[in-house]
């Protein structure tokens, strides 16, 4: 089965509400979604997301891949280019063709070819993965925070993540507060800095979240992410909780991480390939990971494919209408789709919609 042809599509996706954390406020999503078409007559869909400034113009994200990505695609088969590796040297360090979007379609396109769910073709058996709510929430007033976990909390949600890092500790705690009163007192409570704070300000706030009642399961990414020594010594002397970091870096800073005793939770928010090596080296090092929000939650297929693998976020973003049968969630789990393939049927009515030029 060879690639034969392509389609991109430039979406614009304004948001319900804004999201956004202690360094960052988005209110709109663009993305772009690439098809690729088989001679077999499949397609595999994969997407991006850019957030913060509009991508390209249609014309010029076409010019792009066709001189950056398609030449290597073309002719190919799906299964063989998914699986290749290449050294990463000199000036093809960061460059290839095989970006997220690329390897999602390859995936779905090998799925469909195989007739298997992804998350089997990755040597999954149960397609029920255990997630949890994130609410994105720092820009929310609080009201608008509560309506926010309340909707997560019908949705049968029993473990939750909340943005803090506000400059009054007395916000943190308030909101803290406010996520145990919505969601009930035995509710998993996890929380993201965004890299907000230094070592000595974490653990002040760390002592202070705790004297004040509140039982935190990660505390993720509290300082910058190339800072190996103060997470070694965060997940040495914050006992009471653990350490969720990862999402900012690469496959190597996930290495040197697990290298220096830095992390409790790694955050494997990447690519299929990139994603599988780290928790593969996760678990020589016997450390859990998580899984980040992904486009569409197609991270439930890796999630269902990783024995250590905690929990998948969901953050109930708009990016779910484009599909015309979304990922389910349903009692705090993700359901991956029983389809070949990831699953993700685009609704060709709502792509026109959203697609610009
Ligand atoms: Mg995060």
């Amino acid at each position: 089965m060879k690639i034969t042809e392509y389609t991109l599509h430039r979406l614009h996706l304004p948001l319900r509400e804004p999201i956004g954390d202690s360094q960052v406020r988005f209110v709109d999503h663009w993305m772009t979604v690439v098809e690729l078409h088989s001679e077999a007559g499949h397609s595999g869909v994969g997407f991006a997301i850019q957030q913060g400034q509009p991508t390209a113009s249609l014309v010029d994200l076409k010019l792009q891949f066709e001189y950056s990505v398609w030449p290597s695609l073309v002719g190919g088969s799906p299964l063989g280019l998914s699986q290749r590796i290449t050294r990463p040297r000199g000036g093809n360090v960061g460059g290839g063709y095989l970006k997220p979007p690329i390897e999602t379609a390859l995936w779905d396109l090998i799925g469909k070819q195989q007739e298997l769910p992804l998350y089997q073709l990755l040597g999954g058996e149960n397609p029920r993965v255990a997630a949890y709510a994130s609410t994105l929430d720092f820009h929310l007033d609080d009201a608008e925070f509560r309506t926010k976990l309340e909707r997560f909390c019908s949705q049968g949600f029993s473990a939750v993540k909340t943005k803090i890092g506000h400059p009054d500790l007395a916000w943190d705690l308030r909101r803290l507060s406010l996520a145990k009163e919505v969601m009930g007192g035995d509710v998993r409570l996890m929380i993201d800095a965004n890299e907000a704070w230094s070592v000595k300000e974490t653990l002040i706030r760390l002592n202070a979240y705790r004297d004040a009642g509140h039982e935190i399961f990660w505390i993720e990414d509290p300082i910058t992410r190339e800072d190996y020594e103060g997470y070694a010594r965060l997940c040495a002397e914050l006992q009471f909780t653990r350490v969720n970091t990862g999402e900012y870096l690469g496959y190597s800073g996930k290495r040197r991480l697990l290298e220096h005793n830095a992390v409790d939770v790694l955050n494997i928010h990447d690519s299929i390939s990139v994603s599988r090596a780290a928790a593969w080296l996760a678990a020589d090092y016997g450390v859990p990971v998580s899984l980040g929000n992904t486009i569409l939650e197609l991270g439930v297929h890796l999630a269902a494919s990783l024995p250590e693998c905690l929990a998948l976020e969901f953050s109930d973003l708009i990016w779910n209408q484009l599909a015309v049968d979304p990922v389910r969630f349903e009692d705090g789990f993700a359901i991956a789709p029983d389809r070949p393939g990831h699953g993700i049927e685009l609704d060709r009515d709502k792509v026109a919609f959203y697609s610009k030029p």
